[in-house]
């Protein structure tokens, strides 16, 4: 996994807790699960078995 660099303060100092990427050095958050999962659940449950309108 390549090294991530905070936006904010430059810092590469960051820290991945429950799937969200956050600086130790500014706190800033960079990313958040939604940005971090590659999987999209909304769509999958409308396509297998979300009730019909
Ligand atoms: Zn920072």
């Amino acid at each position: 996994m390549p090294e991530e660099v905070c936006d904010v303060c430059g810092s590469t100092n960051i820290k991945e807790i429950k799937c969200k990427l956050i600086c130790q050095n500014c706190g800033t958050i960079l990313r958040s699960c939604a940005d971090l999962g590659a999987i999209t659940p909304s769509i999958e449950v409308n396509r297998n078995g979300s009730p019909r309108y």
